[in-house]
């Protein structure tokens, strides 16, 4: 058994007082102590003065096929498979060294990341949504969803339940990564999303929209998706957030994660910011909009879109953390639950990771400083933990 012990800890939803001294025992944490505990016999330590404690990090929201270039996502048709291997790697091996343990990815080129071990050594966990369910030609077509009409999308998600995906992801509005798609309209009929969201609970799968436009979202949590990715609420004059959206988003317990997080300094392709600006929408308006979203009561998640440009770098969720709290208003306990146990629960690994709680995985990470107070410390790692084994040491 060998203990990690800091002053300061964060247990995937509240501070402990008193820190922590968290037991790992082969992949599993076996017991969480106050950090002035005294250590079981036989047990060895790691002292982390200065830093604090707290589970691995969980990305709601990634794209492993996609290498955060100018064109991730253009490029996708034309890679080959060896190359989409590499590109799957790479990402993995980033998100780990910024501390990420976890991670969903909702956009698969054919079944390339599905088909890969989702637990395999040195890699953070991954769950798996395969191709996304798109409109003929629709956001991320290339990505081989294409499908029409309710009887293929029934057929679809069947088809996913069975390669063994983990949740069904559909894009129910266009995208602005996706030429020709329309960000403030639906691809799909309210009754094709109820066909899908039904399909997917039948077989068990959680289903998780994409939705930038307000019709869209409004489909989505009519049709009982169990998380929407973006909510934009964008409309053809704008952003607008209905008064009472957030409280029936809440009421629904719908999993909503803004996908914020980029690095600063940095601006999204010139094609990029063209579509945004013909579609009359900014990065700036998507934070107000995520602000009035937390404002209304939504818990939102810190998942990012890693991969998809170079303003969304994989190990980016520190990042999404930062401006949930800095520009959305989010108390920082609340932000950091976003990142951890929340977003365990919302990707449907709470009872595995997540948390520091005997018996989940030995995922951990510490940083130097206090995430409480300062965000932007959970981007400095000191110590990166994945089911049991040290991956990083700062
Ligand atoms: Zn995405």
């Amino acid at each position: 058994m060998h203990g990690y012990r800091a002053d300061r800890a964060f247990d995937g939803e509240r501070p402990l007082p008193g820190g922590a001294l968290v037991l790992v025992d082969g992949a599993t944490i076996r017991g969480v102590q106050p950090a002035a505990a005294p250590a079981p016999e036989g047990c060895t330590v790691t002292d982390l003065p200065g830093a604090t404690l707290l589970p691995g990090l969980v990305d709601t929201h990634v794209h492993l096929c996609a290498d955060g270039g100018p064109h991730a996502l253009d490029q996708l048709p034309d890679l080959a498979a060896e190359r989409l291997e590499g590109i799957v790697t790479r990402a993995l091996a980033g998100q780990l060294r910024a501390g990420v343990t976890t991670v969903r990815d909702l956009g698969d080129r054919d079944w390339v990341v599905a088909d890969r071990p989702r637990r395999a050594a040195g890699a953070p966990t991954v769950v798996a949504s395969g191709p996304p369910l798109t409109a003929p030609r629709g956001h991320c077509w290339a990505m081989g969803g294409e499908v029409s009409g309710v009887p293929g999308l029934r057929r679809a998600v069947r088809e996913r339940a069975e390669r063994g995906a983990d949740v069904v992801k559909v894009m129910v509005s266009g995208g602005l990564l996706t030429p020709g798609t329309d960000v403030t309209a639906c691809q799909f009929s309210p009754e094709e999303v109820r066909a899908v969201v039904d399909e997917a609970h039948r077989a068990g799968l959680p289903v998780t929209a994409h939705a930038h436009a307000l019709p869209a979202v409004e489909a989505a949590l009519a049709a009982g998706a169990d998380g929407i990715e973006h909510c934009s609420c964008l409309t053809g004059a704008g952003a607008r957030v209905p008064g009472d959206l957030p409280a029936r988003l809440a009421a629904a317990g719908t999993a909503v994660c803004p996908t914020l997080g980029r690095l600063p300094g940095i601006e999204p392709p010139a094609h990029v910011l063209a579509r945004m600006a013909a579609s009359g929408t900014s990065y700036e308006d998507h934070l107000v909009t995520a602000a009035a979203l937390h404002r209304g009561g939504v818990a939102l998640l810190a998942g990012t879109d890693a991969g998809v440009g170079p303003t969304k770098p994989h190990g980016g969720v520190a990042l999404a953390v930062g401006e949930l709290v800095a520009t959305c208003g989010v108390p920082a306990a609340e932000a950091l639950a976003g990142a951890t146990g929340r977003a365990a629960d919302a990707v449907g690994l709470g009872s595995r990771t997540g948390r520091l709680r005997a018996g989940r995985d030995a995922d951990l990470l510490a940083v130097d400083g206090d995430p409480l107070t300062d965000p932007a410390c959970l981007q400095r790692p000191r110590l990166v933990v994945l089911r049991g084994r040290e991956v990083l040491r700062g």
